[in-house]
């Protein structure tokens, strides 16, 4: 039987494990990369942030990855691969809706919020089309010298001394290696849970506030939103940035909706329900999707000539998304962040969470892999991973809770917006290595911020005191003027200065 020797094998190669992969082999290490299915393949998870993209450039200039370099910024990516389908994100817009009403607005934009994020087209956010993105990725990884295995399952691991032996099931390719010689393991499966299977590892999804579910697909045909308020007399004037190039959302009692428009005029779009607040609806995914449009009129407008073009099943629905291991490391094996847990796309957190995991993952295993201090890197790693996924947790769910109450909604937000934006001031300010977690998680002040915030939140005080409190609340760490009521929730001073 053939083997392969490797220092690291990755199983999953979503853009996480390739990039993983693809930093590992650039360090000089041997990397195997296998995943179960074949690219290019459809994924949701789309929508980058200032955070991912500072990551990401921070990881392209530490491992000389030039290739990839690009794609922290639309204006590069378009210049540089335009052939892979993104679309332009220039922060967060939000608008309230009431069941079987039109969308109204007014003078004070009680019923919008906007978040800048960058401050040009060229310097912005993107989307990505996760299928093209995690194709090229791969590639670069197996260009590196990984070597990658797609349609390919993993077997029972069986440590043999210092070596985990993994067992490989190709399909219909005989004369590939049968089994990988391995010293560590990482696990960027996702939700595959690869390693929590195997190692029997506890389930602690229970533990989690938030409580979701989803239906989604690609499509063509939707209408812009920003055209659909104009129709209507709706002003814009003062959007500090189109509302489409954006995660755009709309919030509604019990649940809301991302949109996120590509270049190629498709849109990526899916209802979120609150399952803290009402049943799954025993309906198909189609009937459940025409039901959401006729209980919000302007967003059926927008979808009223929609076409489905992804993914080739048609629409996809979920039970609950939340997923929360009780470990995400151990002496000779790692999860990347989306394995160990993953929360909601609110807030789209999931790419930064998973490029802050490579980063922080990608030092331990170059530097300290065959060293004593592994096991208890590896410890501080699984530390700061599940206190992110605490973090997203609380951040996300406290604004589950305010969805149905626009100003305590968006007054939610700052939460995530003071950690998002203080992470990013912190991060550039930095010389050298930037070490503290993702949104702050590990700043106990911070941690208390957010957990007493959270707690008001949900008990009946006013709004009034509510927005008092939280001006207060996140003002050590309000680093853009946000929770600022002149700004009448328009934030156009939030966006990442340009460099
Ligand atoms: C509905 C939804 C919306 C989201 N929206 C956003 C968003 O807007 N912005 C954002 O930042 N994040 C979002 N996310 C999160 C984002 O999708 C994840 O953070 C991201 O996919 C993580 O990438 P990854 O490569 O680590 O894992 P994944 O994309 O999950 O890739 C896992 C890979 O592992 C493979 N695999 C699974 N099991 C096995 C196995 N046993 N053996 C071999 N291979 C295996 C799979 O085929 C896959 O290729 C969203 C997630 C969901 C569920």
């Amino acid at each position: 039987m053939s083997a392969l020797d490797v220092d690291v094998a990755i199983v999953g190669g979503g853009f996480g494990g390739s990039l993983l992969a693809l930093v590992l082999r650039r360090a000089g290490l041997r990397v195997a990369l296998i995943d179960r299915g074949r690219h290019p393949r459809f994924v949701i998870g789309e929508s980058s942030t200032p955070i991912a993209n500072l990551v990401l450039q921070d990881l392209c200039r530490e491992y000389d990855l030039p290739n990839v370099a690009p794609l922290a910024k639309y204006g590069t990516w378009q210049a540089t691969h335009p052939q892979l389908v993104s679309g332009i994100k220039r922060g967060f817009s939000y608008f309230h809706h009431e069941a079987g009403q039109p969308f109204v607005a007014d003078v004070e934009h009680s019923t919008e919020l906007l978040v800048a994020a960058s401050s040009s087209d060229q310097h912005s956010d993107t989307h990505w089309l996760r299928q093209d993105v995690d194709a090229f990725l791969f590639r670069e990884a197996a260009a590196a010298g990984a070597v990658c295995f797609e349609q390919c399952e993993v077997g029972e691991i069986a440590p043999v001394e210092q070596v985990f032996n993994l067992p490989l099931q190709h399909g219909q390719f005989e004369n590939l290696p049968h089994e990988l010689r391995t010293r560590f393991v990482v696990d960027g499966s996702g939700e595959g849970q690869f390693l929590a299977k195997r190692l029997g590892i506890e389930d602690r999804t229970h533990e989690l506030q938030t409580n979701s579910r989803t239906v989604f697909a690609h499509f063509a045909n939707v209408t812009r939103w920003k055209r659909c308020l104009e129709s209507h007399g709706i002003d814009t004037a003062e959007h500090p940035f189109d509302g489409d190039h954006a995660a755009l959302h709309h919030v509604f009692a019990g649940g809301w909706m991302w949109q996120l428009r590509f270049n190629d005029e498709t849109v990526s779009a899916g209802f979120v329900q609150d399952l803290n607040r009402g049943e799954r609806p025993n309906l198909s995914a189609v009937a459940e999707w025409e039901s959401w449009l006729l209980r919000f009129p302007a967003i059926g407008e927008q979808f009223a000539n929609a076409k489905i073009v992804r993914p080739e099943g048609g629409l996809r629905n979920t039970g609950r998304l939340q997923r929360k291991l009780a470990r995400a490391a151990g002496a000779w094996w790692a999860m990347l962040p989306n394995t160990a847990g993953f929360i909601d796309a609110l807030h789209s957190t999931g790419i930064a969470h998973t490029l802050c995991g490579i980063e922080r993952l990608a030092r331990i295993l170059i530097r300290s892999l065959g060293r004593d201090d592994l096991e208890s890197q590896l410890r501080e790693y699984e530390r700061c991973v599940l206190a992110e996924v605490e973090m997203i947790d609380l951040l996300v769910s406290g604004c589950f809770a305010a969805m149905g109450d626009f100003q305590r909604f968006a007054t939610a937000t700052m939460l995530y917006f003071t950690a998002a934006t203080s992470y990013e001031r912190a991060r550039l300010a930095s010389v050298g290595e930037f070490r503290p977690a993702f949104l702050l998680a590990d700043d106990e002040q911070w941690l208390a911020v957010v957990r007493r915030m959270c707690e008001r939140l949900r008990e009946a005080c006013s709004i009034e005191q509510f927005e008092k409190e939280m001006v207060e609340a996140i003002r050590p760490f309000n680093v853009v003027g946000l929770c600022d009521s002149c700004a009448r929730n328009m934030y156009r001073h939030s966006a990442l200065p340009e460099d």
